[in-house]
């Protein structure tokens, strides 16, 4: 809400829509359309973020800020001498499993193969860690609480044994993907769907910039995509000066 008002005393219009398409084919001036109207940009800054892969499973959205996070940077200090458990197995979740260590009194870290995917010196780190340990070849198959999470039921995917375990926090690293899906073809991407912009956050189309979490897949911090945004911004403006 600060930012919104600090943004509008600089003139800037806030408008609640969802963008469908784009045509930034033509060049500038660029077609944004939306839901209730279309409009002309003479540039544009894309910052539509990314969004945390969920499990699908049961229990999962009910307890979302109840028990179940997917930042363990964000929600790790609520955490503080509890025991959570961390749901996959590559370098994010071996990261946050890492870093939740200094809150948690347990972390465990629920995996579905019987080898993490983790870069070989975060695996060591991690299992190093006396405060971490694994569940393997195991799929988290509902988060059950009461008002808060209070366990996992889960399923072992060799045996099919399925059993509960009592947690105070479900911590889901299994993956982000961007929120680039109404650009796709207008823009050049990676593999994932990340735009790819170089560093002074242009991509493929002259005038047309992006920022934050939908082009970098590393950091993903407020003050990271917030920094990112004030450059994009700074590099438009440029564009725009230097065409007149
Ligand atoms: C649960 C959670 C807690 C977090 N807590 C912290 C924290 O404590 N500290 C920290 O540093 N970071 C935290 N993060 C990370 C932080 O929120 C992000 O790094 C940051 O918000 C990314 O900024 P962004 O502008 O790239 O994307 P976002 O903030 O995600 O903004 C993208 C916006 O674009 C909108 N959008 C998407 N598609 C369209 C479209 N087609 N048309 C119009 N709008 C669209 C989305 O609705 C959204 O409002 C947290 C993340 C999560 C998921």
């Amino acid at each position: 809400e600060v930012m919104q008002k600090q943004a509008e005393h600089f003139g800037a219009r806030i408008v609640f829509d969802e963008v469908t398409e784009v045509d930034f084919a033509s060049g500038s001036p660029f077609r944004i359309k939306t839901y209730s109207k279309e409009y002309l940009a003479d540039g544009v800054v894309v910052t539509a973020g990314a969004s945390p892969r969920h499990l699908g499973v049961p229990g999962e959205e009910e307890y979302i800020g109840r028990g179940v996070s997917y930042c363990g940077t964000c929600d790790g200090f609520f955490f503080r001498g509890k025991d959570v458990v961390v749901v996959g197995g590559g370098d994010s979740a071996m990261e946050e499993s890492i870093f939740l260590t200094k809150f948690a009194n347990k972390v465990e870290v629920i995996h579905r193969r019987d080898e993490l995917r983790a870069g070989a010196v975060l695996q060591k780190r991690a299992f190093a860690n006396e405060k971490i340990s694994f569940v393997w070849d195991t799929v988290v198959e509902e988060i059950v609480g009461n008002g808060v999470v209070q366990g996992v039921k889960v399923r072992n995917v060799k045996t099919g044994e399925t059993s509960f375990r009592k947690t105070d926090g479900v911590f889901i690293f299994i993956g982000h993907y961007p929120n680039s899906k109404f650009l796709e073809g207008k823009l050049a991407m990676d593999e994932e769907g990340y735009i790819i912009t170089d560093e002074l956050y242009r991509t493929s189309v002259p005038g047309v910039y992006a920022a934050g979490e939908i082009q970098d897949a590393h950091f993903r911090q407020i003050a990271t995509s917030v920094g990112q945004g004030a450059g994009a911004g700074m590099e438009l403006e440029k564009w725009l000066a230097a065409r007149e």
